[in-house]
């Protein structure tokens, strides 16, 4: 739509409330609302200015003016809504400069689209993510004992009686088997069709939905092919939808990576395609039908994946997922069937994005602005610097020895860890000013003080089962 039409929706469909959308520095979606009659077309033009210093991560109370451009093309209904509201996501801009500013999410994935252009590789890169994510009926939480490691108060509550329960479950999937027996074991399903044709009704395409492996909840909906930017709002809007249509059940979703102990995890996968004229610029004659592009752009993926899970793994519960035994990527390599490995190459279904790869280590937690923005990076990075991916990884990593797979190099152990390889290793997203040194340096520095040293310092709930009674 553009700002003429977006004004002619808002007196056709008699909306009086227009909600204004945007993305914080760790990656939630903040929002305000303004009367329909106070957005004009010089709106999409100047914007609208708030205070934009108490937003995580932004600008300290001296400076803290910043304005929201509404993007037209963005626009709908709120489906959630009482009243007839349209939303809209923008972009932030500097009110003094005009200029874009360098820490809003979106506008780094707009400028990462543009590099890729500039580079002449490619059209366009396009990203298919995979959601996974719980719902929840209620998650006890007490202050000493965090019930959370014990029970889930859930219709499927049945995941600490572990995978080889006996007995009658009463159709409760049982531990890790989760994917994907039909209802009545499946009872979310309804759940998720209701959250798949909420997202068809707002323009994305979804691919599929299941339950996965994890039993007290876990469900995933696929998204279709989008180039970056619109596959990042895509993924907010998805969450949007899933975390309401959810609460209106008396239920409650989460994307935490790894809610329950001893379950899989949440990750975000997602699948990449360059193009060039509107096809995929992946396919070619070598390992896995894959051209020597996606080679080098499995090679940048590879090289740069510590690096990398600062954004895509962004949060100290991510490193509980990234570990052996879950399906969770633990291994820098790339395979065609070996799920243990960062990369997955499909073979059998070039689909609607044609070949593509599959980059596993991604999880729910990320911001997909700053994650796409990132990947897209690194593999342009491998594209330039002709990197090389090495062998792939196609055994069971069960079935190799201990000594062979000390040699390939796992996922980093914590997001400490992770923040150190960015610090180490930024220059790939420093190219084309997609990210400033600014972004990265305030990055580090807001995950290590508000999320790494705040866990760090409080006593944690299993440690009174391993210490109450100690010493
Ligand atoms: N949930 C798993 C993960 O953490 C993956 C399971 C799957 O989709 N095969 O990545
Ligand atoms: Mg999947
Ligand atoms: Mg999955
Ligand atoms: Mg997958």
């Amino acid at each position: 739509m553009s700002p003429k039409e977006v004004l002619a929706y808002i007196r056709q469909r008699e909306v009086l409330t227009v909600d204004l959308r945007f993305m914080d520095f760790p990656g939630v979606w903040q929002h305000f609302a303004i009367p329909s009659d106070a957005l004009t077309e010089a709106t999409f033009d100047d914007g609208i200015p708030f205070d934009g210093s108490s937003v995580l991560g932004w600008r300290a109370i001296n400076e803290a003016d910043l304005l929201v451009v509404p993007q037209p093309e963005t626009a709908l209904i709120d489906p959630f809504a009482a009243r007839p509201t349209l939303t809209m996501i923008c972009n932030i801009q500097d009110p003094i400069t005009q200029q874009d500013y360098t820490r809003d999410p979106r506008n780094i994935a707009l400028k990462a689209d543009q590099y890729l252009r500039e580079t002449g590789l490619a059209d366009e890169c396009r990203i298919a993510p995979e959601l996974e994510f719980f719902v929840f009926d209620r998650v006890r939480f007490d202050q000493t004992a965090n019930q959370a490691f014990y029970h889930v108060d859930s219709e499927e509550g049945s995941w600490n009686q572990g995978r080889d329960a006996v007995g009658n479950l009463g159709h409760k999937p049982r531990s890790q088997l989760g994917y994907f027996p039909c209802p009545p074991m499946d009872s979310q399903s309804d759940l998720r069709t209701e959250m798949a044709q909420i997202m068809s009704d707002c323009g994305i395409g979804t691919s599929a939905h299941f339950h996965e492996a994890a039993t007290g909840g876990q469900g995933e909906i696929d998204l279709l092919p989008r180039p970056i930017v619109e596959a990042a709002d895509h993924v907010m809007l998805a969450r949007y939808i899933i975390r309401n249509v959810a609460r209106q059940h008396g239920k409650s979703a989460t994307f935490m990576p790894k809610p329950l102990y001893g379950e899989n995890g949440s990750g975000l996968h997602s699948h990449l395609t360059f193009r060039v004229d509107g096809r995929s610029v992946m396919a070619g004659q070598g390992y896995a039908g894959l051209s020597e592009l996606a080679m080098h752009a499995i090679g940048g993926l590879i090289r740069h994946a510590p690096a990398l899970c600062a954004f895509g793994n962004p949060t100290t519960n991510s490193y509980k997922r990234l570990v052996e035994g879950f399906e969770a990527p633990t291994k820098l390599a790339y395979s065609r069937r070996n799920r243990n490995a960062i990369i997955r190459v499909p073979v059998h279904d070039p689909g609607p994005l044609g070949r593509r790869i599959e980059y596993r280590c991604p999880d729910s937690s990320a911001n997909p602005y700053l994650l796409f923005a990132a990947m897209l990076l690194a593999a342009i990075d491998g594209i330039q610097t002709h990197a090389d991916p090495g062998e792939p990884l196609d055994r069971d990593i069960y079935e190799i020895g201990p000594e062979e797979l000390d040699d390939v190099r796992g996922t980093p152990r914590s997001l400490d860890a992770a923040l150190d390889a960015l610090a180490a290793d930024h220059e790939f997203l420093l190219k084309g000013d997609v990210f400033t040194p600014d972004v990265i340096d305030t990055w580090i520095w807001y995950k290590r003080q508000h999320e790494v040293e705040a866990v760090r310092l409080r006593p944690h709930p299993f440690e009174f089962a391993l210490y109450y009674d100690v010493g």
